[in-house]
């Protein structure tokens, strides 16, 4: 898969010419490949995608290291926007990337499978098998060999033991699983539209729980969308009289994570548009009808969304003796090595990494999960090179929260200054956006991210804004 370009500045790193520390026994590789240092990089999100990306350009291309994604999905697609395609807004399929394609425009490997385990002293990783859906095998249970690992697999809800979540409510993890929500809405309008009895209470009503970004994104989209899918001819339905919108947070107001500015201005314009919000209202059971709160009060809803809260995937608590905090992420030091072992390596989610005068470690962000992909990327060729590795500071760019098309708010930070200013509107959701062609940016460069961008724009004036089916 690798084009060899021997340039004398970009030798190729022989495993035989590294510290015998950095070089693992060998396992099913390719035999061109065997000599080079292994970096494995497992889950290809926010943070390993960009990793592997880079690394591959840099290192892999010129076969100058081997460079493998281990991921379980075929495709990525940037998880900030998966709000977007629970409330119907956003097609998936105009912004997956596959793996298998960027393995190959990017000269990485590409290795379809679940972590399930980690050798440490062999340096394996153990991948699961993979099924299709019937249950046939695509990929056996297999190991991989490293030399560096790095382990980037996200975060997934937390539901903190509530009673009837993970039966009766739906997460906002995977794109499968926000296709899965927006079905249910779309279904939940055919079905008010068919039926002859009038519709019940709690029937069109949606609880969101957890008024994080996510859930308070959602909660403003969805109130659009809604009334979209209604505006094509369910004439049953009046999204006035039927539809609601309730979000629910534990703490005493929405976005209690960003500075209360941004939070009253959302708050307002929830208000303005009907959205009810209940915050500090702790849910304490999810059933098939709604939620029941810990004051005894119950909020009928026949669609509940889980959106508070996020924790390191399960694999993780007790990976080969690794550092673990209480919500099972890696602990790392600044170098964003693992605090037991130098040889792996965490980032985004899945990592803890401490911010010097905080006992608070970086926040799950797409923000740090860009930097520190940016930092490491650097870090590994130093590694390399046999240089030591320089510490990883997290900078704090601000935060921005879209409302749909009524509005975007947030706040910036001031770069001379360093004091953050509120943002909001017009230059707030060019903001916004620019996140997202940022991560497009650095894993396809900037040509591809424009034409993704206006291919997209025109396709949005053909089709109808929301998705019907
Ligand atoms: C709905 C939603 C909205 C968000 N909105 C914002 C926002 O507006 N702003 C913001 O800054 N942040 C936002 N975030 C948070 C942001 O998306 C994350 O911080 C960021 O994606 C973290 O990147 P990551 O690479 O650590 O993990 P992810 O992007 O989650 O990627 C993890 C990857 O690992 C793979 N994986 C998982 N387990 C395994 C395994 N065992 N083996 C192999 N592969 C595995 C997954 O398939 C996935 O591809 C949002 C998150 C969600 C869920």
């Amino acid at each position: 898969m690798s084009e060899v370009l021997h340039h004398e500045r970009n030798a190729p790193v022989k495993r035989k010419d590294l510290p015998p520390d950095m070089v693992a026994s060998r396992v099913d590789q390719d035999p061109d490949q065997e000599k080079l240092h292994r970096i494995v990089v497992v889950g290809g999100g926010a943070a390993g995608l960009e990793l592997v990306t880079r690394l591959g350009d840099r290192l892999g291309r010129r076969s100058r290291a081997s460079v493998t994604l281990v991921e379980c999905a075929r495709t990525h697609l940037w998880k900030p926007l998966l709000y977007a395609v629970a409330a119907g807004s956003l097609n998936p399929g105009e912004y997956e990337l596959s793996y298998l394609a960027q393995a190959h425009w990017h000269g990485f490997h590409y290795c379809l499978g679940e972590m399930i385990g980690l050798d440490r002293v062999k340096k394996e990783v153990r991948l699961g098998a993979t099924l299709d859906g019937e249950g046939r095998q695509i990929t056996p249970e297999r190991s991989i060999g490293y030399d560096t690992l790095v382990i980037a697999i996200g975060s997934v809800t937390n539901d903190f033991g509530t009673p009837g979540v993970a039966k009766y409510a739906v997460p906002l993890e995977t794109p499968a699983q926000a296709e899965r929500f927006n079905r249910r809405v779309v279904n939940a309008c055919l079905r008010a539209q068919t039926q002859t009895e009038p519709v019940r209470p709690g029937q069109l009503h949606v609880a969101i729980v957890g008024a994080g970004a996510t859930g308070t994104e959602l909660a403003a989209e969805l109130y659009r969308t809604m009334r979209e899918v209604v505006s094509y001819g369910l004439d049953h339905i009046n999204p006035e009289r039927d539809v609601r919108i309730v979000l629910i947070e534990g703490a005493p107001r929405i976005l209690p994570g960003l500075p209360e500015r941004i939070s009253d201005a959302t708050q307002r314009l929830l208000d303005k548009l009907g959205v009810e919000v209940r915050a500090g209202a702790r849910v304490t059971e999810v059933s098939a009808n709604g939620v029941k709160l810990a004051d005894g009060s119950f909020i009928d809803s026949e669609l509940v969304v889980w959106a508070a809260g996020v924790k390191a995937p399960e694999v993780l608590s007790g990976l080969d003796g690794l550092e673990t905090n209480r919500i099972n992420q890696l602990v790392v030091e600044p170098t964003l090595q693992t605090t037991r072992d130098p040889d792996v390596f965490a980032i985004g989610d899945c990592a803890a990494c401490p911010r010097p005068g905080t006992s608070v470690p970086v926040p799950p962000r797409a923000q740090a999960a860009h930097q520190e992909a940016s930092h490491l990327v650097r870090q590994i060729q130093r590694r390399l090179s046999g240089k030591p590795l320089q510490p990883y500071t997290y900078r704090d760019f601000g935060s921005l929260v879209s409302l749909g098309k009524w509005s975007t708010v947030g706040n910036l930070m001031g770069f001379l200054s360093g004091r953050s200013f509120f943002v909001e509107g017009l230059f707030a959701r060019a903001m916004y956006r620019s996140l997202r062609l940022m991560h497009e940016q650095a894993l396809g460069g900037t040509r591809r991210a424009v034409l993704s961008f206006i291919s997209r724009a025109l396709a949005h004036r053909i089709d109808p804004p929301v998705k019907l089916h």
